[in-house]
């Protein structure tokens, strides 16, 4: 057990999803590519994909989604699979357990289907193992009996389509990434984007918004739209007690200081982070590891869940001998750095 684990849990702008997501995710989640806002490359590349695959009659390409989590790996998965009109499975890595697991799942596949696995990069290797033969030639190979008498049976199955989500690409094996034949890695959203989320989701749960108060939610999301979505929600309450239900820049600007969310959306752990960095290890280089151990955290979760906002921002950077704070966040958090002083005054 870490010192943060409750940190973790009640943090608010944790991109992760969480419980109190769930009664809201589902009807604020787009349903076509239309709905969904940003990441044009994307969208574009793939309307032409699934128009293509659908002229052909063919079931799409085998599709790797990366990025950080909250960004809309899931949600565009069911907007492939809607697009195409096929059924959606959806699992995990550390949801199937054994390869008997993975062949139950492939074997109900029909034709075209779309199998979503998400954190696909923690399939154990001998899942990983089953699901190359399936992906590339639509078998399933399976050794009947033990010794010397036990011999192999090929399983056809549908052609399926499988879109992989994960938030460490670079953990993936390369046999299993190079058998998605489509990659994509979705980037954060800009504060625009994000507030369009924002209208759109208020407009759907029924939240009265100002365009100034849809903004000030999404300058502080961090790039993500699942913790744009979750700051509505409790901005919301916030509206609803203080103001008259509607939510404006004022309501917004107090509840989110309430909140501990400064204006960059970043919250107390990122500032102890930095804060670690500077006053420690004088502003790093500071290995992760190093950093992850001094503020109580798995460097896992620092490099996927804390350092791709930082990064976006310009706070911290990435040099060979580890993490640096970078200018702009000694003057977010108004300390000066040492030797640099007479410089900024000249
Ligand atoms: P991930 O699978 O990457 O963790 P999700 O697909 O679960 O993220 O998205 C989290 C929430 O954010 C969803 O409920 C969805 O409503 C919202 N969302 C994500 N991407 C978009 C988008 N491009 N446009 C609108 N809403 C989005």
């Amino acid at each position: 057990m870490h010192n943060n684990d409750m940190d973790m849990e009640n943090r608010i702008v944790a991109p992760e999803f969480s419980p109190e997501d769930e009664a809201t995710e589902n009807p604020l989640r787009p349903r076509t590519l239309n709905d969904y806002i940003g990441q044009e490359k994307v969208r574009e590349a793939l309307s032409i994909y699934i128009r293509a695959a659908k002229e052909r009659h063919d079931p799409l390409d085998h599709v790797l989604l990366a990025g950080p989590p909250g960004l809309g790996k899931t949600t565009l998965a069911g907007i492939i699979a809607n697009e195409m009109g096929v059924n959606i499975r959806v699992t995990s890595g550390p949801a199937i357990e054994k390869p008997g697991d993975l062949a139950a799942i492939l074997s109900n596949l029909n034709s075209g289907d779309v199998l979503f696995i998400d954190e696909i990069h923690r399939l154990s290797r001998s899942v990983e193992e089953v699901l190359y033969p399936s992906m590339e030639d639509f078998a399933l190979d399976i050794i009947i009996g033990k010794g010397p008498s036990a011999r192999s049976i090929r399983i056809d199955l549908a052609h399926f389509t499988l879109i992989g989500a994960t938030t460490r690409s670079g953990q993936l094996s390369s046999p299993l990434r190079d058998r998605f034949g489509v990659q994509f890695r979705l980037e954060l959203y800009n504060t625009e984007q994000l507030a369009s989320i924002v209208t759109r989701s208020a407009g759907i749960l029924g939240i009265p918004i100002e365009h100034d108060g849809a903004m000030e939610i999404a300058a502080r999301s961090r790039g993500t739209p699942r913790i744009a979505n979750r700051l509505l929600k409790r901005v919301r309450d916030y509206a609803q007690i203080m103001g008259n239900g509607i939510i404006t820049s004022e309501i917004s600007q107090i509840a989110l200081s309430r909140m501990e969310i400064d204006k960059l959306g970043l919250d107390a752990i990122d500032r102890r982070m930095l804060n670690v960095m500077i006053k420690l290890y004088n502003g790093g280089p500071v290995g992760l590891d190093t950093l992850a151990a001094a503020i109580g955290e798995e460097s896992v979760t620092l490099e996927d869940v804390y350092e791709p906002y930082l990064m976006q921002i310009g706070f911290i950077g990435r040099t060979p001998r580890g993490r640096v704070v970078l200018p702009d966040a000694y003057r977010h958090l108004g300390i000066e750095r040492d030797g640099q002083m007479e410089i900024k005054h000249e």
